[in-house]
């Protein structure tokens, strides 16, 4: 009697899930593990996975999505987002006037808009640590966002372009240590990634060289020595939790690569020698050509950043279209990054129209942000593929990207994690 009522919950169980199967007739299907476009397909999503996709239009019990006039892709990653802060005139003042809780609520708002655009992944590479809880918040289904990969809080060197109190009066300047995110020596730089991993970071994120946006006058000179950057990543190796270093000079990003970071972040100066070293290292290039556009652009209205940053806007941001473009013809792995937060959020897609306008294909910008990101994530068994097993993170446009990469922009149907986010 028991092994009957057993089986009849079982039976009633799996009826439940058959239930909750939801099929997606697709018009045109990016496959972007082959680089083509599969037409008139059907994606069977059960829970949070894609169960099955199948040639033609099928259906069972559950839902049904209409997409057949849409063009259906895997959700995307940005590899370079600050999820809890966004550029305008004010942000300098912002450290001043905003406590943790506003911080979080403006987060929640960015994090939505982000995913509204398309991005189901995002990897946040430095904010205050609101980004670990964001990240709790939506994994746990508190709030709506992108799958979060966070750095919680970039560590630098002092004075650095990490350096959280930069630009401060003396009084308020005080003597950031590794615990804030600031080493001055090999066993500060292991104890700064100890910190990030106790408090809940994913990935560590380095300043390898001066920056454009911190109030510092050198946007580009090495701030780590190559030991420093060693013992980061030997330390974070035991914790599993790989590199990302931001670096636009070329010296301090030789230092970074050689030392064995996973990415390096704008490369801006990259020279073709630090090219191929990257392509020996297997590093990848996070371009954030959309970042270097955007500072250049504001830094001609007066007043937009403090005037010690004007200067740096102006030399480095035109360049990194350039350097892209190089470091593709040299065939350097590039996964899509944009640092979102120094431009607007939701504005992430414009990135591919800007790689495309540099050369690359659009089935390769389309991959750079689908199969590479999940390759620097580790997380190339789950994401960035419509296929069987993989998470139903599932985006859709009206017209053929390869035709027009700016219909990118326009995301008109967004599923995360079989969960309808956008209809
Ligand atoms: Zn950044």
């Amino acid at each position: 009697m028991r092994i009957t009522l057993l089986s009849l919950a079982l039976a009633l169980l799996s009826n439940i899930a058959f239930a909750q199967k939801t099929y997606l007739h697709v018009g045109k299907l990016v496959d972007t593990k082959n680089g083509k476009v599969l037409n008139e397909q059907t994606i069977i999503v059960s829970g949070d996975e894609i169960e099955d996709v199948i040639d033609g239009y099928e259906s069972g019990a559950g839902k049904v999505i209409d997409l057949k006039d849409k063009v259906v892709l895997p959700g995307f990653a940005d590899l370079h987002v600050h999820i809890e802060t966004e550029t305008s005139p004010t942000r300098y003042l912002e450290g001043f006037t905003l406590n943790e809780a506003d911080i979080a609520y403006k987060a929640q708002e960015l994090a939505l808009r982000t995913l509204n655009a398309g991005f189901t992944t995002i990897r946040d590479l430095g904010g205050s640590g609101v980004n670990v809880s964001l990240r709790n918040a939506i994994n746990t289904g508190k709030v709506l966002g992108p799958r979060i990969f966070t750095a919680e809080k970039a560590i630098g060197t002092t004075g650095g372009h990490a350096d959280p109190t930069n630009g401060y009066r003396k009084d308020l300047m005080g003597d950031p240590g590794p615990k804030e995110g600031v080493v001055n020596n090999v066993d500060d730089a292991r104890k700064a990634v100890r910190q990030r991993y106790k408090n809940g970071a994913d990935w560590i994120k380095i300043t390898a060289t001066g920056g454009v946006l911190s109030v510092a006058k050198n946007g580009q000179n090495p701030q780590f020595t190559e030991e420093e950057i060693e013992a980061i990543v030997t330390t974070g190796k035991d914790y599993d939790l790989q590199v990302a270093a931001h670096a636009h000079g070329d010296e301090g990003m030789q230092r970074a690569v050689r030392a064995g970071v996973k990415t390096i972040e704008h490369g801006t100066l990259m020279s073709e020698e630090t090219a191929d070293l990257m392509k020996k290292h297997n590093t990848y290039y996070i371009p954030t050509l959309s970042a270097g556009k955007y500072v250049a652009e504001k830094a001609k209205i007066k007043d937009y950043y403090p005037a010690v940053i004007v200067p740096k806007a102006l030399e480095i941001g035109p360049q990194l279209q350039k350097t892209f473009a190089m470091a593709y013809n040299k065939g350097v792995n590039i996964a899509f990054g944009t640092d979102a937060g120094v431009f607007p959020h939701g504005e992430n897609a414009k990135e591919f129209g800007y790689m495309v306008e540099a050369g690359m294909t659009p089935m390769e910008a389309i991959q750079s942000a689908t199969i590479e990101t999940a390759k620097v994530l580790k997380a190339e068994d789950a994401l960035g593929q419509l296929a069987a097993g993989f998470k139903a993170d599932i985006i859709a446009v009206d017209e053929d990207p390869l035709q027009n990469i700016n219909t990118l922009n326009e995301v008109t149907f967004v599923m995360k994690a079989g969960e309808v986010i956008k209809e």
